[in-house]
């Protein structure tokens, strides 16, 4: 007989907060009677751990994600007239916040395989603007740092590493964002350490640089009402620094249970004909924000656009939800129309955005469902 079963998600936080409700409850309840809300110990206690489970001096909280990599870039005093080379295959906030400061975002293609910037192109895009490289560790896998440490330091350029989604991966037993000059988090709710809300941090072994963030985020205010910069509010929440304090610590647990269900999807899926399933690179460590496998049309009639969405919903039919990160290169997004990237232009990435498909991954994604996506996905592929 068969067995009738529920959805399964692409990703579910309200189960992961059953866990450390206990936790998180008397912790909140305990900021709501303190009146203490903004700023305070627990955030500079949270940075404090941030700092140390990183293995760097000094973590700068701050709104978000997005605030982490516009703070980042204003510290090192990137603005108008510089260039910053990225990836175009990356969530629209990597390049947003370089045009915010009045730079110019370079994208350079990625690499089939990792879906993280080709290093072997990135040379050719150093021109005399450029300032900055900003690696964005795709969906938890990191990025060759060494390679890249290598090319960034040959060309006097700083490094400003996005971990948004891949906090505790780790390259050559170094964890990501402590291997640029400075590296940016989010915590947004889905990513692998995730607020109840919106958070970011900084991260550097920089003195300096740590300062001027912190004097940034603050109005540029150095001392009280004596502002030297133009600054914004970004600031994180007392209740926001507690609840991260106390996930922290599972951190590494549910990471290395999204790098079990990956190595389970990895058994069944890297030899099924349609599909590429991903590969960690040696040397690093992924943790997994997405499982995002590619499914090509190669001999079969139609696009692969076209394909990958009717799959998408055969798997909806079989209560296995999925995702498309990302669907469109942002060379080609009409915001940035007037920098002049035609369609072709970056072809790894063009094809990549007509071929990912993310499955479902959280930690608490069951060997049942595990074995349902797999099930699922041959069947859709049929
Ligand atoms: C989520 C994300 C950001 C932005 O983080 P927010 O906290 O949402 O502002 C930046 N870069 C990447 C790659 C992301 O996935």
């Amino acid at each position: 007989m068969i067995q009738s079963v529920n959805p399964i998600p692409a990703f579910d936080i309200k189960q992961q907060y059953t866990t450390i409700e206990a936790d998180v409850s008397a912790a909140v309840l305990e900021v709501l009677a303190s009146g203490r809300y903004i700023g305070g110990p627990l955030v500079a206690g949270f940075e404090k751990q941030f700092a140390d489970y990183h293995g760097v001096t000094e973590c700068v909280a701050c709104n978000s994600g997005t605030d982490a990599l516009f703070l980042a870039l204003r510290a090192l005093e990137i603005g108008a007239g510089d260039e910053v080379i990225t990836t175009p295959f990356t969530f629209v906030a990597t390049a947003e916040v370089i045009s915010a400061v009045g730079a110019k975002p370079v994208f350079v293609d990625i690499d089939a395989t990792t879906f993280n910037l080709d290093l072997s192109q990135v040379a050719a895009a150093i021109t005399p603007k450029t300032k900055a490289i900003i690696p964005v560790h795709l969906f938890g896998q990191p990025v060759d740092m060494t390679a890249l440490m290598a090319i960034a330091q040959s060309h006097n350029l700083a490094v400003i590493e996005d971990c948004a989604q891949s906090t505790g991966a780790s390259w050559d037993g170094k964890k990501v964002g402590s291997i640029g000059h400075i590296g940016c988090f989010s915590f947004y709710p889905t990513k692998n350490l995730g607020a109840c809300g919106d958070g970011g941090a900084i991260t550097t072994n920089d003195p300096a640089i740590a300062a001027q963030v912190r004097i940034l985020k603050e109005h540029g205010q150095r001392n009280r009402y004596e502002y030297e910069d133009i600054g914004v509010n970004s600031r994180l929440d007392a209740i926001q620094a507690v609840i991260l304090s106390i996930k922290l610590r599972y951190l590494d647990d549910w990471n290395q249970q999204r790098q079990a269900i990956a190595s389970y999807y990895h058994q069944f899926l890297s030899q099924v004909a349609g599909i590429t399933a991903p590969q960690e690179l040696a040397g690093g460590v992924s943790v997994w924000n997405q499982y995002t496998i590619r499914i090509s049309s190669e001999g079969r009639n139609g696009s692969s656009a076209t394909f990958r969405e009717s799959v998408r919903s055969q798997l909806q039919q079989r209560g296995v939800n999925s995702m498309v990160y990302y669907p469109y290169p942002l060379h080609l997004q009409p915001v940035y129309q007037d920098l002049g990237y035609q369609p072709g232009q970056l072809p790894i990435a063009e094809q990549a955005c007509h071929e990912v498909l993310s499955l479902p991954m959280f930690p608490e994604l069951t060997r049942q469902q595990q074995d349902q996506v797999i099930y699922a996905l041959k069947d859709s592929l049929g």
